[in-house]
C-alpha cells in the first residue's frame, strides 16, 4: 500500500517524534507501516523515508538506496559523493553521533519538500546506534552519502527539515539544478 507523503508546512514534519518501545515493534502496525514505507519509499522514488513524512511521530525510517539509481550520476560525481549502494534497512530510534565536523556539502533534496533542491553541509562520518525491525540492537558506522542519509532521515525524526541547515542561496528547483549540473 502506498501511503501519502506530507510536505513542508504539515505540522508532523516539525515534531519530535516518540521512539518505539521494543515490544511494540513487532505488533502488526508497525510491521505494515514498515512494509508500507518501503513501498512507498520505492515508488517515490527515494533513498530515505522518515515515519513523519508518512503522518506518523514516531522514531522510525528506512533506507536503501539502489545501483539503478545512480546510473544518472557520472563516476566523478559518484566518486565525490562517496556514493555506494546501500541495501534496504529500518532504524528505529536511533542515535547519531557525527564523528567529523560537517564538512562535505551537496545538493540533496527531500520528498517532503517536492522539487527543491539545496547545498547541505554533513559530516562525512556518523556512527548511528538503533534497534532494526526485529527490535535487536545494532550499531551503524557510515561514511559518504549513506552518512547524509542518517543525517538527513534522523534529522526528521527531531522535527527538523533540510531547509533548517542548508546554504540558502542555493536553493533551487530541481530543473535549474539539471541545467546547470556539469554533463
Ligand atoms: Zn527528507
Amino acid at each position: 500500500m502506498l501511503l501519502k507523503i506530507v510536505s513542508v508546512g504539515d505540522k508532523v514534519l516539525r515534531q519530535k517524534a516518540r521512539p518505539i518501545k521494543p515490544e511494540e515493534i513487532q505488533n502488526s502496525y508497525i510491521r505494515d507501516l514498515i512494509a508500507y514505507m518501503r513501498e512507498t519509499m520505492h515508488d517515490a522514488p527515494g533513498v530515505g523515508l522518515a515515519a513523519p513524512q508518512v503522518g506518523q511521530p514516531l522514531q522510525l525510517a528506512v533506507i536503501e538506496d539502489k545501483a539503478e539509481y545512480h546510473k544518472n550520476l557520472s563516476a566523478t560525481e559518484l566518486k565525490e559523493r562517496e556514493r555506494v549502494p546501500i541495501p534496504f534497512h529500518v532504524i528505529i530510534n536511533p542515535e547519531i553521533e557525527l564523528l567529523t565536523p560537517p564538512g562535505v556539502s551537496f545538493h540533496e533534496g527531500c520528498l517532503s519538500v517536492p522539487g527543491f533542491m539545496a547545498v547541505v553541509p554533513r559530516s562525512r562520518t556518523v556512527r548511528v546506534t538503533c534497534l532494526d525491525e526485529h527490535g535487536k540492537a545494532k550499531t551503524i558506522k557510515a561514511g559518504g552519502w549513506f552518512a547524509r542519509i542518517l543525517q538527513h532521515e534522523i534529522d526528521h525524526l527531531h522535527g527538523r527539515i533540510y531547509i533548517d541547515r542548508m546554504q540558502s542561496e542555493t536553493f533551487t528547483t530541481l530543473e535549474n539544478y539539471q541545467k546547470q549540473r556539469k554533463p
